[in-house]
């Protein structure tokens, strides 16, 4: 039986570990110690919505990049868990794009379905975390951020690192932005899209956070925004306030130069560049390195660090994302049963080696969205699979409804949002919401419900 466990982050991925195991403990199972570490002062991790931005009142980098006016950009059947509906939470089917206080609401639902606030120490960064070779065990460092006190560091047999990756922004440059005469941010930053009313707004970047913060802002009243991108544009039909070009390549005052030759003047600019896999307090041997991809290298089933740490060092949550929900469920089951010896084991070093690196270069092949898709859920079933049905016996393929809402957008890109799509779980297919998208200014859990 292992003795000890860090868990590092007590958002969804985190406190999906903490849920399987206080259950296998509600069970009567015998678990390890747990601590999990927590930089804020509430569980959440992306959804404990902040209205800082830069450092917090410790002077820690704020870890939120949700704004306010945030809607679910997937239908929320497809991150539905099988376990605990939406149903199961409100008591009522409800439409299917909630908005951010409604998903958050359903997560803190099930998280309190089981004891797991007592195994996290809030307000607590960890600094350091250094494997021993000789021991076969990790020395954590950790601070108190409200007494500002280091603490003595303590030995831990496993770590599991859950500290998200949408949180260190990736800001490029561009020529002459250093003297644009106006606002210039990433999108980490973005909380309010009323500050951009009647403003022309530049935003650099072509996938979810570019097109989401596009439509937000024209939702609450900018006069213009232009989507520049780099590999390839969004191709959504977009209403006449907002248009595609290619990269910006130079400012001079407030005027961009695209690669087309063109220009625009513009009163704002903002970065949609994504974010960078950070994990300033882990050791180089125990590093992850990657871009925003759906399979990191170097992890075996996506979890284990293969490089260093002698297969104790677990990463939850690390893929980009399709799947969500569902997808930190199985890994947070997955990494409670390994830890337990529970029916999961490990094959040699060769058969590990060779299995993660066929996913890698599966995923470099991958074409579109759709094959994206397909690769994604290939990954949460084979998580399952190895789970096994006495513990898991759910169907988690939502990939038709995926394959759907890609159309809808297509389609539509200012109305797939106001769909319906039936629970996997339930069948019950989700009422369509009172107000459409594009008018729904209100995204208050109370208002949403009131239909
Ligand atoms: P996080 O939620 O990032 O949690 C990580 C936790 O680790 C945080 O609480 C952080 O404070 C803590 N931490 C970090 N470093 C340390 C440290 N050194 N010491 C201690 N604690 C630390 N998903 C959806 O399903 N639906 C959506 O609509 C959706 N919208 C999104 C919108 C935006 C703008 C972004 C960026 C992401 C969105 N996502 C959405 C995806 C989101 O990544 C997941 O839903 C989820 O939050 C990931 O959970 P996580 O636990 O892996 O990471
Ligand atoms: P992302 O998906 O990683 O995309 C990053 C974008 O930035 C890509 O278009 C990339 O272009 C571009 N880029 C990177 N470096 C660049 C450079 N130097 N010059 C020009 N362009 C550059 O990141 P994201 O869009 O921020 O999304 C992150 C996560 O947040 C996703 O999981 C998403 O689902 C989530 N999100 C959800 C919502 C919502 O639910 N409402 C809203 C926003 C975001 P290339 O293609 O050329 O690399």
């Amino acid at each position: 039986m292992v003795g000890k466990i860090c868990v590092i982050g007590a958002g969804p991925s985190g406190l999906s570990v903490l849920c399987w195991f206080a259950k296998m403990s509600r069970e009567g199972k015998q678990i390890p110690e747990i601590v999990c570490y927590e930089k804020q002062s509430d569980w959440g991790g992306l959804w404990n919505y902040t209205w800082r931005t830069g450092s917090d009142e410790h002077g820690e980098p704020i870890h939120g990049s949700m704004y306010r006016y945030l809607w679910s950009n997937g239908p929320k059947e497809c991150l539905e868990f099988p376990h605990y509906t939406f149903e199961d939470h409100y008591g009522k089917a409800i439409p299917s794009f909630p908005p951010r206080e409604v998903l958050f609401d359903y997560l803190k639902g099930r998280w309190g379905k089981e004891d797991i606030k007592k195994y996290v120490k809030f307000s607590t960064v960890v600094r350091d975390v250094v494997y021993n070779k000789a021991t076969d065990n990790f020395t954590v460092s950790v601070k108190d951020l409200v007494k500002d006190e280091v603490q003595d560091s303590q030995d831990f047999d496993y770590v599991i690192v859950a500290s998200g990756h949408y949180s260190v922004p990736n800001v490029p440059h561009f020529e002459g932005i250093e003297k644009f005469p106006g606002r210039v941010m990433h999108a980490h930053d973005f909380r309010d899209a009323n500050e951009f009313k009647g403003k022309r707004l530049l935003l650099i970047g072509a996938s979810y956070s570019a097109e989401d913060i596009a439509l937000q802002c024209l939702k609450y009243g900018a006069e213009s925004i232009i989507c520049t991108w780099r590999s390839k544009p969004m191709g959504f039909t977009w209403p006449k306030e907002i248009s595609e070009r290619p990269l910006v390549q130079k400012f001079e005052g407030k005027t961009a130069f695209f690669k087309d030759g063109s220009q625009a003047e513009v009163d704002a600019v903002m970065m949609c560049t994504g974010y960078l896999h950070s994990y300033p307090y882990l050791r180089e041997s125990l590093r992850l390195k990657s871009k925003n991809v759906l399979y990191p290298p170097g992890l075996y089933k996506g979890i284990v660090w293969q490089e260093g740490g002698n297969n104790k060092l677990l990463y939850a949550g690390v893929q980009d994302q399709y799947y969500t929900y569902t997808m930190f469920d199985v890994v947070g089951l997955w990494i409670a049963k390994y830890i337990m010896n529970d029916g999961i084991s490990l094959p040699d070093a060769a058969t590990m080696d060779a299995d993660w690196k066929a996913w890698v270069a599966r995923n470099k092949t991958l074409k579109d969205c759709m094959e994206e898709i397909d690769f994604q859920t290939d990954f949460v079933q084979d998580l399952v699979k190895e789970i096994g049905p006495a513990d898991y016996p759910y169907d988690l393929d939502v990939k038709e409804m995926f394959y759907s809402w890609e159309h809808d957008k297509d389609v539509d890109v200012l109305s797939y949002r106001d769909k319906s799509f039936a629970s996997k779980f339930t069948g019950t297919k989700s009422p369509i919401h009172h107000t459409t998208f594009m008018k729904a200014l209100d995204d208050s859990l109370q208002t949403f419900m009131g239909n």
